[in-house]
């Protein structure tokens, strides 16, 4: 085979990084005479590595171009663009499985453990009357049993919460309660104490909590939104949080980043704001995934992790 050019097009600064874990992974592949490179001819790149913001806005000029390697997880900023007329794999890595898994059961102990409470609250009373709950007696529901909520869902189940799931098509997850479809959300939602949101930003799950749907969690639930910032209806959270129907809510993604100086989220008592931190992708462990997608690509394998543009991830 000739050897295939592959253009880095995510944020140029992030190639010193990247680059000796792509060349690695490309060379432990079997694709070691690649020609990684920051800049080429469009007539000549065969395969973009891709990341939100890169310069790569049209894809017109790659007229040889076999497939797009989305570095994120989320391909929201890519996944529209009518000029990408070639496969689009999106980020499915080990590394960012597992820092997201770790920050979700941070945040849903906290939650659970009632933390805050004795942190902020350290005041010289000794106050003893509530004990944490087991983990058993807590529900906590995952929106998206995708590569990130399914492992989520399954490491929560594994400290003994009781979890549900809910994902478009069905699904059979060991120690999870699985729902999908509309009535299945409601249900899904009811139980839930705690709700996980791991749902990509497509036109279907935009505001999938709104109004209605936070109306049917239980009085003091609790929001944790490590999924993006538009699967919220934010007036929808804030008057939620406002009469205490919602206790509390983590949120690391929003509509606008970074989140605007005077967004009331900032000042909200019962809001915890992180600033889209949750997890990111691992460049060693990544880079082995894009590196596996160009031998396929090369050798005439399946593209693994291709988006299906049809439904937006
Ligand atoms: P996947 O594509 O693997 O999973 C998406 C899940 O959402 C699937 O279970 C899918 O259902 C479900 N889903 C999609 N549309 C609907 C719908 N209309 N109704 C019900 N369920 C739906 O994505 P990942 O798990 O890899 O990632 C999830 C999201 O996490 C990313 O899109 C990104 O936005 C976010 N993320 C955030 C990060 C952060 O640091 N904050 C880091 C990385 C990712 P089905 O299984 O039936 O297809």
């Amino acid at each position: 085979m000739t050897a295939p050019t592959i253009l880095f097009a995510a944020k140029p600064e992030r190639w010193a990084t990247y680059e000796p874990h792509l060349r690695l992974a490309l060379s432990a592949a079997g694709v070691s005479d690649a020609n990684l490179t920051l800049q080429a001819d469009p007539a000549e790149v065969d395969y973009i590595v891709y990341a939100p913001n890169s310069a790569v806005q049209d894809f017109t000029p790659y007229t040889r171009l076999k497939a797009v390697l989305n570095l994120w997880a989320g391909v929201e900023d890519v996944t529209d663009n009518a000029t990408l007329k070639v496969p689009l794999a999106r980020m499915v890595d080990e590394g960012l499985t597992e820092g997201m898994v770790e920050w979700c059961v941070g945040h849903a102990l906290r939650h659970h453990l009632g933390m805050d409470a004795h942190i902020h609250g350290q005041d010289g009373v000794w106050r003893n009357g509530d004990v944490p709950p087991l983990a058993r007696h807590r529900g906590v529901t995952v929106l998206g049993l995708g590569a990130l909520g399914e492992a989520v869902a399954t490491a929560l189940a594994g400290l003994g919460f009781a979890v549900a799931g809910w994902s478009r098509s069905a699904k059979d997850i060991e120690g999870v309660q699985t729902f999908n479809g509309v009535d299945g959300l409601f249900r899904a939602l009811s139980s839930a104490q705690i709700v996980i949101l791991l749902l990509p930003d497509t036109p279907a799950t935009e505001n999938i909590l709104n109004a209605d749907t936070l109306a049917q969690l239980p009085k003091g639930a609790m929001i944790i939104n490590p999924g993006r910032g538009p699967l919220i209806d934010d007036d929808a959270l804030l008057a939620a949080l406002d009469t205490g129907h919602i206790a509390h809510a983590t949120l690391d993604v929003f509509r606008t980043e970074p989140l605007p100086q005077d967004h009331p989220y900032w000042a909200h008592p019962n809001v915890t704001v992180t600033p889209h931190i949750a997890s990111e992708t691992r460049p060693k462990t990544a880079s082995q995934v894009i590196a596996e997608n160009i031998w396929r690509g090369e050798t005439g394998a399946p593209f693994l992790h291709l988006v299906d543009r049809t439904l937006g991830y």
